[in-house]
């Protein structure tokens, strides 16, 4: 059975005192209240090490938000994925679509980054979206197929197996405007297809699919009450731990 997740991405939020802070909260809250899906919190590098301490990975898995496409050298300001798992995090965020817009970051990259997260036994929550004018072209199911396909498709089925899907249109990160639940499943039924027709229905039915693009409290059940919508990756409503709970409250 595929895991229901609901990942925090903080993105460049919180100090390190701030982020650990929150981290504590989490880990109070919801030892109080046991979530019912697997929860995950992506911080910024610098707080990895000390929110790992603060946390039981068992309760809330610590990630990432990126790696690099290197092993490890002459890279000034990279952090390798050896690294991150150095400080006891689990996951690493690839591909999300600020980095591809502002870091060009493309399908080749993240293959890399992919498989050097792989390597260093991370699990990748791997993002995937169309932006606007691709959706009013009608054009998202190619563009989410392509990065699909451009980025994983040479891993193993043994491998795919290891990733996290976060299908997020980029036309819904930040901005307020949430997919429809309707929305969300046809896409998230035309990946879960995608992953059958290459490596089979058992394997596409083990991957958990999560949602991004502004979930918050309001609207994660309707969305999260889709058959092939496996959770949420949160940007902004992650930052507070009332909000964040409550959208984990909607398993
Ligand atoms: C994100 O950046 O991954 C995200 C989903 O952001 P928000 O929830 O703020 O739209």
């Amino acid at each position: 059975m595929r895991q229901n997740i609901v990942a925090g991405n903080w993105k460049m939020n919180k100090n390190l005192q701030e982020g650990v802070e929150l981290a504590k909260e989490l880990q109070s809250i919801l030892s109080a209240n046991k979530p019912n899906c697997r929860v995950v919190i992506g911080t910024p590098f610098i707080h990895l090490t000390e929110v790992c301490k603060a946390v039981d990975q068992d309760l809330i898995g610590v990630s990432a938000q990126n790696c690099a496409d290197q092993e490890s050298g002459a890279y000034t300001g990279e952090v390798s994925a050896e690294m991150v798992k150095s400080t006891g995090a689990r996951y690493v965020i690839l591909g999300h679509s600020e980095r591809r817009a502002y870091y060009g970051e493309d399908n080749a990259i993240l293959k890399t980054k992919t498989d050097l997260a792989l390597k260093n036994e991370l699990t990748p929550i791997f993002c995937i979206g169309e932006v606007l004018e691709e959706r009013e072209a009608d054009k998202h199911f190619d563009i989410v197929k392509s990065q699909i396909e451009e980025a994983l498709f040479h891993l193993s089925a043994d491998d795919f197996k290891k990733i996290v899907l976060a299908y997020e249109p980029v036309w819904a990160i930040g901005t307020g405007k949430t997919a429809s639940p309707d929305q969300a499943q046809e896409m998230h039924a035309f990946i879960r297809k995608t992953l059958a027709d290459k490596y089979g229905k058992e394997v596409a039915d083990e991957i958990s699919i999560l949602y991004g693009g502004s979930c918050k409290p309001s609207n994660a059940k309707e969305l999260f009450a889709n058959p092939d919508v496996d959770g949420g990756l949160i940007g902004g409503a992650s930052l507070k731990a009332e909000d964040f709970q409550g959208i984990i409250a909607a398993f």
